[in-house]
């Protein structure tokens, strides 16, 4: 028999059923490939995936290049020196704290953890689209409602949404991708009222501080953080999660114990401490998207109130509109794998970025590239 077809039969016949209906995260295309399709020949701008502006922090930097001469020794296991510092910063015991590779990996140990085939998982749409796919792995179903009309997670119809078999129900805020911000006591009324069943789960790219939800309730809740965005470490897979005891042990079951390769820990380690580069970092995100923000609004396309470092635009067929930008050197993010075909997600960038974005959007408007 040829190999092929065997290796083909192999997948087919014994994948887990659940994994065939499940189409593969689609990411923020990148500059080379966009410039191979377009023929584009300038200088390919990506304003699509919400990194950083800025690398990592000058101490993230200076501590990564100690951690390479090391490379040869595995990582520290269950990264206890950074478990241990996040601990102290966000006020929590050190059991509280699950580091992975990135948010997103703390999401995929919960789903690992907590889902089976029949289980519920609940969140609003659009937003971030890992939990429809992780929630499709284990075989669990997706229960949906849609966001406001401001972009911001609707508590109300989720909570309606929750069942006696709902596991998981994510909170995410600012919403990625439209960035509605929930207030702090519609999130405590919200958590406060759901069953002791289920395990919220609050994705949190913005607040400075999430221990304060701890502040909120008492009531078991996941909080998600990441260092790819405003630490400027994308690249580097690093984020956490704030949980319940037991939850991180739950997590850690599932969990690679080196998941978290030596750099990275080293490049959190020093940034976890930096809170004057962080407000920095914050305020300059906050003035740089209300110019861009406003910049937008002059030609005559209306982004929502965003609270994260990105704007969500509606523009009619967000697909034709990303091709057209893509000609013109700059990537965004058609939002139909979120569950928006009509909007794109434009990151916040530098200054040089914005003005290279608003030439492409005016060329594109001019030319009728947003026509329907
Ligand atoms: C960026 C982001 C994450 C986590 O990303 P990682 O790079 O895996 O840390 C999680 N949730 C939301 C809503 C995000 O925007």
């Amino acid at each position: 028999m040829a190999m092929t077809d065997n290796d083909t039969s192999l997948a087919s016949r014994h994948a887990r059923d659940a994994l065939r209906a499940l189409v593969p995260y689609s990411a923020g295309r990148d500059p080379d490939t966009v410039r191979r399709e377009t023929g584009y020949a300038g200088p390919m701008i990506k304003l699509a995936s919400n990194e950083g502006v800025e690398g990592p922090f000058p101490e993230a930097l200076a501590a990564m290049e100690e951690a390479l001469s090391a490379a040869r020794r595995y990582p520290e296991a269950g990264a206890r020196t950074l478990q241990h510092a996040l601990a102290e910063h966000h006020g929590v015991g050190a059991g509280e704290v699950l580091v992975a590779a990135g948010g997103c990996a703390v999401i995929q140990h919960l789903s690992s953890a907590f889902l089976e085939p029949g289980d519920e998982v609940a969140y609003c749409t659009p937003t971030f689209h890992l939990y429809r796919l992780e929630t499709l792995r284990t075989g669990a179903k997706p229960v949906t409602v849609s966001v406001d009309a401001q972009g911001v997670y609707d508590l109300d119809a989720l909570r309606a949404a929750v069942t006696a078999r709902t596991r998981l129900v994510y909170v995410c805020t600012p919403n990625n991708p439209t960035g509605g911000l929930i207030k702090r006591e519609p999130l405590r009324r919200f958590l406060e009222s759901l069953p002791r069943h289920v395990l919220p789960v609050i994705d949190d790219e913005d607040y400075p501080d999430p221990a304060r939800v701890r502040r909120v309730t008492d009531r078991p809740a996941v909080i998600v953080r990441t260092f790819s965005k405003i630490f400027g470490m994308a690249g580097l897979r690093i984020g956490y999660g704030i949980a319940p005891r037991d939850v991180v042990e739950i997590c850690q079951k599932v969990q690679n114990p080196y998941e978290v390769n030596r750099i990275a820990q080293a490049a959190g380690l020093a940034s976890v401490r930096a809170a004057a580069e962080l407000a920095r970092r914050m305020r300059t995100n906050r003035e740089s998207r209300s110019r861009l923000a406003a910049a937008i609004t002059a030609l005559g396309l209306k982004p929502l109130p965003s609270h994260a470092n990105f704007l969500c635009v509606r523009v009619g067929n967000a697909r034709k509109v990303a091709r057209a930008l893509e000609a013109r050197g700059v990537i965004v993010r058609p939002l139909d794998a979120m569950g928006d075909p009509a909007s794109i997600r434009i990151t916040v960038g530098s200054d040089a970025e914005h003005r290279a974005l608003l030439a492409a959007l005016e060329d594109s408007l001019r030319t009728g590239a947003m026509d329907q």
